[in-house]
């Protein structure tokens, strides 16, 4: 039978399942039809797995012996940074190309013992940095509502396979903004949880204090169902913890902090969106309020001195010798050079010396200190606020999603664009971004995204009011 991937949920997909509508495999096989019928242009996936009719026929098994979980036979994309064992997971980048990754993230690891099918691995800027897909050594991702455009990033692959129908919900990572960018600029749904939620075991590091692996979906109930599956503490990071739950409020006080709003300049289309949100919201029967935020314009400064300094350690590993691919040399120091310069690109390349730069002696204190010190003072910010209201609501981005090559020789453009994703993973509080509307150019309906912010640990009233704002169930 066909089967409407159209419209399809997780929940109604587990259902057919269930029912004995369709099998995995046949679930399966019509991801992959999609595939391959659209993904020659998006290019969302580096890799669809060979194995993905064998993991569905165990999918089928578990279904069988009447002890399927939710995710049991669901098709899922995966960001290239995470890891599956066995698989070559490269981060998009030339040094790990043929890298195989010897053990299975703990999401993965979840997420096997629910019986999910992992479609394939999905394109990314090169090890996270970056916020088009465009950074990727093996070509960009093109946005599915129009591929004359970028689908955001880093997640960009993931984004763009769930919105373009070639999975039914995708993992990603977001340090700065890479979930709820590309959801933003896909339109669809994309959750970067609290710091410590999510076991960061098996993800490469690009930001270790800042990283969290997170879900896509086309839904809020298809994100907080994924949510569910990969959270909780894990033995083998120690930044993990269970947070406890709290049940959200069905009214709640939502703080808009205004003055951030137009500082790094902000289309017209996203601002009018964002306002007639706050109206329906409003509607909806909850309070708007204006909140004040005096430390977070200093975000980007900081982010973008904090990630380089925690990048160039993180590299360090890519030398040729311990990871990723050798190109021969005189001598030791000559192979690490020859190999560093052929595997990383660009951007990756700019982060090391900046933050080798930002961690030398004499100017560790001036730069990394100091922006050390301003974090906890933006964290501050966001603990007042959440005294007082129980979520914050902001664009995701300052734009819709912008033409392939349009910020590519202009970083600090391309930085600009992350100006309200990158103060959450500074505070480490869980934030989502859902759809709120579109802006036509072209003829092209471009997407718009409104992002939520919750206090630690306050994923569940994200998902609440997401639900409520898309009038899901
Ligand atoms: N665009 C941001 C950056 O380039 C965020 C990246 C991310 O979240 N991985 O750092």
């Amino acid at each position: 039978m066909a089967i409407d991937l159209k419209h399809l949920t997780i929940e109604k997909a587990h259902d057919a399942l269930a029912k004995g509508e369709y099998s995995a495999v046949d679930l399966a096989k019509a991801y992959l039809d999609e595939i391959k019928k659209k993904d020659g242009e998006i290019h969302a996936y580096l890799e669809v797995f060979s194995d993905v009719i064998e993991q569905a026929k165990h999918a089928d098994e578990i279904i069988k012996s009447g002890k399927a979980a939710l995710l049991t036979g669901i098709p899922l994309a995966v960001k290239d940074n995470i890891l599956i064992e066995g698989k070559v997971a490269s981060s998009a980048s030339k040094i790990l190309e043929h890298y195989r990754a010897a053990y299975d993230a703990t999401v993965i690891k979840k997420l096997k013992q629910d019986g999910a099918v992992f479609l394939g691995r999905t394109n990314m800027d090169e090890f996270a940095m970056g916020g088009s897909t465009e950074n990727s050594a093996y070509g960009p991702t093109k946005n599915p509502h129009d591929t004359t455009r970028v689908p955001g990033g880093s997640s960009g692959g993931s984004a763009a396979a769930v919105a373009a129908g070639l999975a039914l919900a995708a993992l990603g990572s977001d340090t700065g903004g890479s979930i709820r960018e590309p959801a933003s600029f896909c339109g669809i749904v994309g959750l970067k949880p609290t710091y410590g939620a999510v076991s960061r075991y098996g993800v490469m590091a690009m930001g270790s204090s800042l990283d969290q692996i997170g879900p896509f979906g086309n839904t809020v109930a298809d994100t907080e169902i994924l949510f569910n599956a990969i959270k909780g503490q894990d033995a083998m990071d120690g930044t993990s913890m269970d947070f406890p739950e709290k049940k959200p409020k069905s009214k709640m006080k939502i703080g808009v902090p205004r003055d951030l709003l137009t500082i790094g300049g902000i289309d017209e289309a996203v601002l009018k969106t964002f306002n007639e949100s706050l109206e329906k919201l409003r509607k909806l029967g909850h309070e708007i309020v204006d909140i004040v935020l005096p430390n977070v314009k200093y975000s980007l400064a900081v982010y973008y001195i904090i990630v380089p300094a925690e990048v160039s350690s993180n590299m360090a590993r890519f030398d040729g010798m311990r990871y990723g691919t050798r190109v021969p040399g005189a001598n030791g120091i000559e192979e690490y050079f020859l190999s560093r310069e052929a595997g990383l690109g660009a951007e990756v390349k700019r982060r090391i010396i900046i933050g080798t730069y930002v961690l030398s002696s004499g100017y560790y204190d001036a730069y990394y200190n100091k922006a050390n010190t301003v974090r906890d003072i933006i964290r501050d910010d966001y603990r007042k606020a959440f005294e007082k209201v129980d979520v914050i609501a902001t664009p995701t981005a300052p734009s819709v999603a912008f033409k392939l090559g349009e910020k590519l020789s202009d970083p600090l453009a391309m930085y600009l664009e992350d100006i309200f994703t990158v103060p959450m993973n500074l505070a480490g509080v869980p934030a989502i971004s859902v759809p709120a509307g579109f802006k036509e150019i072209d003829g092209k309906k471009l997407p718009i995204g409104i992002q939520f912010i919750a206090n630690h640990g306050g994923e569940r009233t994200l998902f609440a009011l997401g639900r409520n704002f898309l009038g899901e169930k």
